[in-house]
């Protein structure tokens, strides 16, 4: 394979795309990444190696899958635009180690799929550049659907990214950092500039790295509620806590007895915003909550 270029080259990519009369669909959030440096680094980011299985959202082309697929165990990458089957069964010719499925990530069997696909039990990982129209619904259906995935490298729009990193007491911080950082550890590995891709995104993108916690953050007695409760208090975002709630819970008296008497009891101030609670906070507000019983 010495004359072999690299999926991701600018060239290569171009010759591809024309070879197959490929055009892009916008809806599908369809932005290939250009550049084998980044893919390197997303890879290396992830600490992929040959007693690693991957999972991969959207192939595209196949630039991410063959950086993958050369340093996998093995590559299950689920791709919704049946127009890109023949073009990455064309590309990723050479590897041995890749499953492409035609099918929306959002529909797919995880757990199922990745029992019938991977040879070996290995410690799972996602490694993906997100289509940027769906990042929180596939980032929630990996972390709802029970599959032992170690670690998660992927990119997203930076503001999304910011989102999900975000700390207590600043304004990207909601419930989607909750949701997130009470399974996993996130931070931001690196920052993409829009001129990597084709077509260009309107936004600049980063590689977020999410690993798994050996335990939840903190420990609630009653996980839905938890995650009910912390959606509740950023759903109207400028106001308190206290309005949040009553805005969800109800604004009955016995309802509002049994609130009162529970921040009071969680040590919680009524009149805070959400936004500056901390998972503790929330964990203490919601096992509060679930223990008193509304008279
Ligand atoms: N991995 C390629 C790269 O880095 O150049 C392409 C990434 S592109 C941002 C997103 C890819 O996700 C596209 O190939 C698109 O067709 C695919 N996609 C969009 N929605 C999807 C879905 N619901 N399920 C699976 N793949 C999807």
């Amino acid at each position: 394979m010495t004359e072999y270029k690299e999926i991701a080259t600018p060239s290569r990519t171009r010759e591809i795309l024309k070879k197959h009369g490929f055009s892009f669909k916008k809806s599908l959030g369809q932005n290939f990444l250009t550049e084998p440096n980044i893919l390197r680094k997303i890879v290396e980011t992830a600490a992929v190696d040959k007693q690693t299985n991957v999972i991969e959202v959207g192939p595209g082309i196949g630039a991410l899958t063959e950086q993958l697929a050369m340093n996998a165990a093995q590559v299950l990458a689920f791709e919704i635009d049946d127009r890109l089957i023949p073009v990455l069964a064309d590309t990723l010719t050479p590897y041995d180690n890749i499953t492409v499925v035609h099918q929306d990530v959002l529909k797919a069997d995880l757990i199922g799929t990745s029992q019938s696909v991977f040879k070996q039990e290995l410690p799972l990982k996602v490694v993906a550049n997100l289509p940027y129209y769906i990042t929180t619904p596939i980032m929630m259906h990996f972390l709802e659907s029970d599959l032992d995935v170690s670690e998660m490298v992927v990119m997203m729009q930076k503001e999304v990214a910011d989102r999900i990193s975000a700390k207590p007491g600043t304004k990207a911080y909601g419930s989607l950092s909750i949701a997130v950082q009470y399974f996993m550890e996130a931070s931001i590995a690196f920052i993409v500039p829009k001129t990597v891709f084709i077509p260009q995104p309107n936004v600049d993108s980063a590689i977020i790295k999410l690993t798994k916690r050996a335990r939840p953050a903190v420990e609630v007695t009653n996980e839905q509620a938890f995650f009910k409760l912390t959606k509740a208090s950023f759903q109207l975002r400028r106001k308190t806590l206290w309005n949040n709630l009553i805005h969800y819970y109800g604004k009955d008296e016995a309802t509002k007895a049994w609130l009162t008497a529970s921040l009071t009891e969680a040590e919680i101030e009524p009149s805070r915003r959400g936004e500056t609670l901390s998972l503790e906070e929330f964990a203490r507000l919601s096992n509060t909550l679930e223990k008193n019983v509304k008279s």
